[in-house]
């Protein structure tokens, strides 16, 4: 980037500063670099080991041979960020999140000073940041916070010197310095938001497993991997339970265009490519079967129709940080009202303590939970302009005799709620029955 550009981004941030991510970027690309940008994330099993960790070493240096500049993103060593939160509730039942994320940004630490000194061995130039230091500023919200801000001068000026810069995934620091984590899965988000900030030709997650597939191939036979994917369908997928990907990550890849894909860190295959516009094969409807165990139904009756108490409800959970997924309610004359909602079983404990202390307030009579739950759903961007597709879907379920305690749809989903012990014979039906099995 020459000098005249530098100063005019500088200009521009300074008069947009507080302003969204992608004003940001617009400002970077005044500088017309002819270099190419990549940033290539490792997550915690690619780096699990020294010897792993000199493998993503010469892995980057490849990339970098081919004339690119080179942003690394690292994840905590192998079950390193479990065993720190394991470490804390040895501590404390409830440890205050500010320390935990004080803590828990430990893990990534270690790993981003290791690999630079692997750069080094190597013979390579390269500089490791923590999340502050690579400029990333959050939002002061303790281990979830989301990404509002980077700051690229920095590591544009050690690319720009020709080093590898080595960045710690899944933290970053809010506007009173604290120090922030970005959520479980994390790192992924650190890779994309730094893609679309410093306006990266590719933002490449390399993993465990070789790219997005149409089902976990863990829990279902004929699973395959996709070529290509959509932001949208990825967004719903990895909202979904798919793990692949931080959802966040995929909302920021898509929100800002990065060229996103997911590859193996042990392969030179070609992974999965996330990317607005697909072309699909074979014209399914349905792309993926995504599930998801451990979820919970909630129920409050009322005697008499309820005004204002809906929005009582989850109000109340809301405040409380309860995510709600599913409601359904209905409201006929002949019958007591209801209303079912579904929340991760973790948060049951909660649920009922708050929905207990208020129950006055909110004026229900009786409340019922049901554990034990999963939810499993198709995801296609075929959906929108075919109808049937939720019918289909759950005669295909009944003809296994398989429950469906709730249902939700949007354009390009249908999910379902259904026992948890027929989580995997769902998926797996549908799996086949939309075309996805080998
Ligand atoms: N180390 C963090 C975690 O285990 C972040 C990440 O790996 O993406 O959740
Ligand atoms: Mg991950």
């Amino acid at each position: 980037m020459d000098v005249f550009s530098y100063m005019i981004k500088e200009v521009v941030c300074c008069i947009c500063g507080g302003l969204p991510l992608f004003l940001l970027r617009a400002t970077l690309t005044v500088g017309v670099d002819k270099m190419k940008t990549v940033v290539m994330k490792f997550g915690g099993t690619s780096v699990a080991t020294p010897e792993k960790i000199i493998g993503v070493a010469k892995r980057a240096i490849l990339e970098k041979e081919k004339g690119n500049r080179v942003v690394i993103v690292v994840s905590a060593m192998g079950k390193t960020t479990d065993t720190l939160v394991a470490l804390a509730n040895e501590i404390s039942t409830e440890p205050p999140k500010r320390e935990m994320d004080m803590l828990l940004a430990t893990g990534e630490q270690v790993t981003i000073s290791l690999l630079a000194m692997a750069f080094k061995a190597l013979g390579h130039e390269a500089l490791s940041f923590t999340g502050w230091q690579a400029g990333i500023e959050t939002e002061s919200v303790p281990r979830n916070a989301r990404i509002e801000q980077i700051h690229t001068e920095r590591l544009e000026r050690v690319l720009e010197n020709g080093f590898f810069c080595v960045v710690a995934g899944f933290q970053g620091v809010d506007k009173v310095g604290n120090i922030t984590t970005l959520g479980r899965g994390g790192s992924d988000t650190t890779a994309v938001a730094l893609a679309a900030a410093l306006n990266a030709d590719k933002c490449e997650i390399y993993t465990d497993v070789d790219g997005v597939y149409t089902a976990d191939p863990r829990y279902v036979n004929g699973a395959r991997k996709l070529e290509q994917i959509s932001y949208d369908e990825m967004l719903e997928l990895a909202n979904l339970g798919a793990g692949v990907l931080h959802p966040r990550a995929v909302e920021f890849a898509k929100n800002n265009n990065v060229p996103l894909s997911v590859r193996a860190s042990y392969s030179d295959e070609p992974g999965t490519i996330i990317q607005e516009v697909i072309t699909v094969e074979k014209n399914l409807i349905v792309r993926g079967v995504a599930f998801e165990r451990g979820i919970a139904r909630v129920t409050a009756s009322y005697e008499k129709p309820f005004n204002g108490s809906l929005a009582k409800i989850f109000m109340k959970l809301a405040e409380h940080h309860i995510d709600v997924d599913i409601i359904v309610q209905s409201i006929s004359e002949e019958i007591p009202p209801s209303v079912s909602f579904s929340i991760k079983e973790e948060s049951l404990e909660e649920t009922k303590r708050v929905l207990e202390s208020y129950r006055d307030e909110i004026g229900f009579v009786n409340l019922n939970y049901e554990v034990g739950l999963a939810k499993v759903s198709i995801v296609g961007s075929g959906m929108v302009s075919n109808p049937g597709v939720a019918a289909r879907m759950f005669d295909i379920l009944r003809l296994q005799d398989i429950p469906v305690k709730m249902v939700s749809t949007s354009e390009i989903k249908v999910s379902v709620v259904v026992p948890e012990s027929d989580m995997e014979k769902s998926a797996s039906a549908l799996h086949d029955a939309y075309g996805l099995s080998y």
